[in-house]
């Protein structure tokens, strides 16, 4: 799609700016009412999904041009996915998300590349990775000993696929090995793709580039495809998003899941059990990509229909994506099932959490913003009495690590593997 495929969208928006808030019913209170980290943020309503169907539709008609100004507030958007579910409380024909990396496609059609960015992309290309500095050769370092089959060399129904973060930054490595021993224990016979194992590029969706993602998307389909994977288990929500949602547009249809779903099956079969006790308060952070954006993909085909030459709509309806079908309960049925741990949720949670600050790539190109959403996310989660905050997404974790909220107070931020191991 261009932006000129999205113009009834933005002519069909309806400035209820609904898209700024959790739905009206859920918000617990003020201070955790709003869900978007870009408009809280630059408080200039340009930052809103709305702001930017505004820009896209001015775009088009030459009322504005990509500016300085206006590039930064194309980037500033993470991608989050927030104002997507929040439109489609009353609204079921509006892809705001969708838009506004369209938004981000048609600055970097232009030339409009973040200079982070562009060492992310180039990374990518040169490496295989979303990780700037970081090198294929070593990809696969953090497997070492595990016993995971090559499967590039013989053939799997079961991918272990830990991402470009879990693979190369020494504070998360050991969770995505301890995932892994959990379920070669449990007796799960599976594999990485060897000298094939590469980035799943959803990042690279996420800020806008999409040609690079479906290369490196059409690479990895390849691979998956060849080896005989039927089913994929990533501990990484990213990583999860893109192969569930992403690649499932690009027609690969295959399982998908996130290691806390098979956690949460491993544990209900007793297979994986427990032997001690946990004392601890924690809370939950559910990840964008895990939770909102982790629902099924539903194919579609279908064009625009203008009722009375006015009112736009398309026929079929679209899909609904309204985020109420994403991964929520295996997380938190892992969690109870720990003894000793008790969970208290945060105001905003489900498909109305707050974003961690790192999506979209702003965590690079926006290094402010991303730390003030961080740092909103550590005070609601204290704000809870939680001694820990527990979530499943290593870009979240290492997001949150070390945070201070606008009191000077951090947490202990835990991957939800290292509970499970704490109570083996
Ligand atoms: S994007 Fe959706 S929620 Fe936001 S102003 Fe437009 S119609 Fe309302
Ligand atoms: S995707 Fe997230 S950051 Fe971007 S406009 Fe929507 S809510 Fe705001």
């Amino acid at each position: 799609m261009a932006l000129t495929d999205f113009r009834p969208m933005e002519e069909r928006c309806s400035s209820c700016l609904g898209c700024k808030w959790i739905p009206f019913d859920k918000v617990k209170s003020l201070r955790f009412g709003e869900n978007c980290p870009s408009i809280s943020y630059g408080n200039f309503n340009a930052y809103s999904a709305r702001g930017r169907f505004v820009l896209g539709l001015a775009l088009q008609t030459g009322d504005a041009d990509l500016s300085e100004t206006t590039t930064e507030v194309i980037q500033s958007c993470m991608s989050c996915g927030a104002c997507d579910v929040a439109c489609k409380v009353t609204r079921y024909n509006l892809e705001p998300l969708d838009h506004n990396i369209e938004l981000k496609a048609h600055a970097i059609a232009a030339g409009k590349v973040h200079p982070e960015q562009k060492k992310i992309m180039d990374a990518l290309s040169k490496e295989k990775t979303m990780i700037p500095g970081k090198s294929k050769a070593d990809r696969l370092a953090w497997a070492e000993g595990l016993g995971l089959k090559d499967l590039s060399k013989t053939k799997g129904e079961v991918l272990f696929f830990a991402g470009c973060k879990y693979s190369y930054d020494p504070a998360l490595t050991p969770h995505a090995r301890a995932a892994a021993k959990l379920l070669l224990k449990a007796g799960v016979d599976m594999g990485h793709l060897g000298n094939a194992d590469m980035c799943c590029a959803g990042r690279a969706l996420q800020m806008g580039f999409k040609e690079d993602f479906a290369r490196s998307a059409e690479a990895n389909i390849k691979a998956i495809k060849a080896a005989g994977v039927k089913t994929i288990v990533t501990p990484c929500s990213d990583c999860y998003h893109a192969f569930k949602r992403s690649y499932a547009a690009l027609g690969l249809e295959i399982e998908v899941l996130h290691v806390v779903e098979y956690l949460e099956r491993l544990i209900a079969q007793k297979k994986i059990t427990f032997t001690k006790k946990v004392p601890m308060r924690v809370t939950y952070h559910d990840p964008c990509h895990l939770g909102r954006l982790g629902e099924p993909f539903h194919p579609w085909t279908g064009k625009e229909k203008k009722i009375l030459n006015q009112i736009h709509t398309w026929e079929p309806r679209r899909p609904r994506y309204n985020g109420a079908y994403g991964i929520y309960d295996a997380p938190r049925k892992v969690l109870e099932a720990i003894p000793g741990v008790e969970l208290v949720e945060m105001e905003r949670i489900r498909e109305y959490s707050w974003c961690c600050g790192a999506g979209g790539g702003c965590e690079s190109t926006h290094p402010e913003l991303s730390a003030w959403t961080a740092a909103e996310r550590i005070f609601e989660a204290n704000s809870t009495g939680a001694s820990a905050l527990v979530t499943a997404c290593p870009w979240c974790e290492s997001r949150f690590a070390g945070v201070k909220d606008s009191s000077g107070k951090t947490i202990e931020v835990l991957d939800i593997v290292q509970l499970v191991e704490m109570a083996l």
